[in-house]
């Protein structure tokens, strides 16, 4: 996009407030994707702020000495699992990359958390990313780097091939099934980085677990985890 374009959309959101990413009627807070109602049906976590937070917990034992936070937790029908369903379903990646940005000014405040080299989004298939127009998780990666300046690199953790359904599968066999999906390319770039993963919404973990799992063995590399909301699992 160019400057003027960049420009002219920040102009017009000027003089048009956006409209909340939840109930789509109210005109959004500034520094906020949600107005002022819908802002209290939102739980923010205290990740940036507590390094051995309860995130960290869950994930204890699959995925070791990683930092990780999200920005909010789970709140059954509340304004962040709508604006989840705006941005995997209503054609929204613009409220991924303003919670992107969010992430990004938490991830600068923070005492604990290092400010990566290197983003890497959770990747979609590519049928899954035909039909949505775009990766959410890749929408919501450079709206981190537009505020703390890390390069997202797309193209290293790829997925190539669809999940089979994984109603039935234990946890153990869920882990391998997406693990099996994931695969690194030129994954040389990534030696000696800094590198922060992140994905939408986590429910078991096994997503990210996997990814972990592929990206480990990079040489050097140290990763952390960013993830925009925590669901019910
Ligand atoms: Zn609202």
């Amino acid at each position: 996009m160019s400057h003027i374009q960049t420009l002219g959309k920040d102009a017009i959101s000027f003089i048009f407030p956006r409209t909340c990413a939840s109930c789509e009627t109210e005109p959004s807070l500034e520094e906020s994707v949600f107005c002022f109602g819908c802002s209290l049906k939102v739980s923010s976590t205290d990740h940036f702020s507590v390094a051995d937070n309860q995130l960290r917990f869950r994930l204890a034992g699959r995925i070791p000495d990683v930092q990780a936070a999200a920005l909010y937790n789970f709140i059954k029908g509340g304004a962040v699992q709508r604006a989840i369903h705006q941005i995997k379903y209503r054609n929204r990646p613009d409220i991924a990359h303003d919670l992107g940005k969010h992430f990004g000014t938490k991830l600068m405040a923070s005492d604990y958390m290092v400010l990566p080299d290197i983003i890497i989004p959770i990747p979609i298939h590519q049928k899954r990313r035909q039909q949505r127009g775009y990766n959410q998780c890749e929408a919501f990666a450079t709206g981190i780097s537009k505020i703390a300046g890390p390069h997202v690199i797309a193209d290293c953790l790829v997925k190539n091939r669809e999940i089979i359904s994984q109603t039935k599968m234990n946890r153990l066999d869920r882990f391998d099934n997406v693990k099996r999906s994931f695969h690194l390319l030129k994954s040389e770039r990534l030696a000696g980085m800094n590198v922060m993963i992140v994905d939408d919404v986590m429910t078991t973990g096994a997503t990210l677990e996997a990814a972990w799992s592929r990206l480990k063995d990079v040489p050097e590399i140290n990763l952390q985890l960013g993830i925009i909301t925590l669901a019910d699992g």
